[in-house]
């Protein structure tokens, strides 16, 4: 049985600190795992049923969320959820931009999804089983490829990946960050998914195996003998993060059906091009 730290000091987190906008919120998250979950091999998903925590019941979808709600805990793990670019650029380049604020290099959400794959391939080596907690470096993994999937997780420093732009939502004051951490899937599940997530995944998966699916092998492949690509993802998302996400959008914008109707299928894609990845990631580790 997997440990992560006494349950009694995970709930009271919980209950103390809600997540503060540090990836996709809750919903995309889940969603991330759960197409993820699906397509697992038998391999990766008996290794992640022995390092998850018994109270996860087999389901990884249920703590996709718990980086964020640790990072007071592990206050250290606060910068691996993002990069920041620089504010004249569209393109990422990881000696340039993943670093923390005092220059750490390899500090960021890719230079984490390295370090924690790594981490995981030593699981089943016996001489390896006291140096890393390697139920952690599941649960990081998991949530940090979502992250990095997120297109302002990999944006602008000056704007804090649009944390400091104000906008309306409708009729809701907002930030553009939350917009695309919570907002677009809020909206889309009440629009079109009766307020029901599993609804929205279903739809995703059905997407994957019909009119995703000649993109699939593309998404899981890295080159070489790569575990994971996340220099990819992240290129991927500053990109989206320019022509979708800032595009258009100035403090105090209000943001409504146009930028909802042209921006939810950049959302959806990211949303499962994740799940797709981590699944491939996992079972390249386990496998
Ligand atoms: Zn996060």
């Amino acid at each position: 049985m997997a440990s992560l730290f006494p349950i009694t000091v995970f709930a009271a987190a919980l209950l103390c600190f809600p997540a503060l906008g540090h990836g996709w919120g809750s919903d995309g998250h889940y969603i991330v795992c759960e197409i993820a979950q699906e397509k697992i091999n038998d391999a990766a998903s008996d290794a992640v049923n022995k390092l998850l925590p018994d109270y996860a019941k087999n389901n990884l979808s249920t703590l996709c969320s718990w980086a964020d709600d640790v990072w007071f805990i592990f206050p250290w793990s606060s910068e691996l959820h993002y990069i920041n670019v620089p504010d004249n650029s569209c393109s990422y380049n990881y000696s340039r931009d993943c670093k923390d604020p005092n220059g750490v290099q390899g500090r960021c959400a890719s230079g984490a999804i390295t370090n924690y794959t790594t981490q995981l391939l030593s699981y089943g080596d016996s001489s390896n089983t006291s140096k890393y907690n390697l139920t952690q470096a599941l649960l990081f993994l998991s949530h940090f490829v979502g992250d990095i999937h997120q297109p302002l997780h990999v944006s602008h420093a000056s704007d804090e990946g649009g944390n400091l732009i104000d906008v309306r939502w409708y009729r809701k004051e907002t930030e553009l960050h939350q917009v695309w951490d919570s907002a677009i899937i809020d909206t889309a599940k009440i629009d079109f998914y009766d307020s029901d997530v599993a609804n929205y995944i279903e739809t995703l998966k059905n997407n994957i195996s019909g009119i995703w699916s000649k993109q699939i092998s593309t998404w899981q492949s890295c080159s070489g003998n790569e575990i994971a690509c996340p220099d990819i993802y992240a290129s991927e998302s500053i990109s989206a993060a320019c022509e979708w996400a800032y595009k258009g959008v100035t403090n105090g914008s209000v943001l409504e059906d146009a930028y909802f109707d042209s921006r939810l299928p950049i959302v959806d894609l990211r949303l499962a091009q994740a799940g797709v990845r981590l699944a491939a990631i996992l079972n390249r580790i386990f496998g």
